[in-house]
């Protein structure tokens, strides 16, 4: 990343749920909600934006209504809680489809799905939609924590081998302490 979001956000995903996901982590001691700071969730959009998960059709349409904060963040909440303890849990993927009968999808000229609504309709219906997708893809099965003890990120991990949300940040971090760890400075 090349923009200012570097210092709040460890990385960013391609998929646009894992960074929503990721909209709350923590910083040093405490955790921080991107989402509760003012105009976070214009902000994340915008950088949304900016990293092309979202276009700006999409971000368009859901600006059509307003999306009421707390209660995409009770969404947040549910699947973060699934994914933190994903063994042995069962995921109720079935729930995301009352958010796409909400507002349902079109997919526009260039593949993308746009929802029939805008602001939290529309919004819980795009993640949900591709939430989905990434279900029936195999995605959720690639889905890790950051091993970091300060980090709260979840990444889809594809190697099979990633330990870290993003290695410039967190991996370097994990070295560093390790390294000093190691000398008895720590
Ligand atoms: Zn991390």
């Amino acid at each position: 990343m090349e923009n200012n979001s570097e210092t709040a956000y460890s990385f960013v995903s391609q998929y646009l749920f894992i960074n929503f996901l990721n909209t709350i982590n923590i910083k040093k001691v405490s955790v921080t909600d991107f989402l509760d700071e003012e105009n976070g969730l214009d902000d994340w959009l915008s950088l949304m934006t900016q990293q092309g998960i979202l276009n700006q059709q999409q971000v368009e349409k859901l600006y059509k209504s307003p999306i009421d904060v707390e209660r995409v963040k009770e969404f947040r909440g549910q699947w973060w809680g699934y994914l933190s303890v994903l063994e042995g849990n069962e995921i109720p993927f079935t729930s995301l489809a009352t958010y796409t009968e909400d507002a349902p999808l079109f997919i526009d000229k260039t593949f993308t799905p746009v929802p029939s609504k805008g602001g939290t309709e529309g919004f819980l219906a795009l993640l949900s939609f591709e939430m989905i997708q990434a279900f029936q893809q195999g995605v959720f099965n690639k889905i890790k924590k950051c091993e970091s003890p300060v980090c709260y990120a979840f990444f889809i991990d594809t190697s099979g081998r990633r330990k870290w949300c993003s290695m410039e940040v967190c991996g370097n971090r994990e070295k560093a302490r390790k390294h000093y760890a190691k000398k008895g400075n720590v």
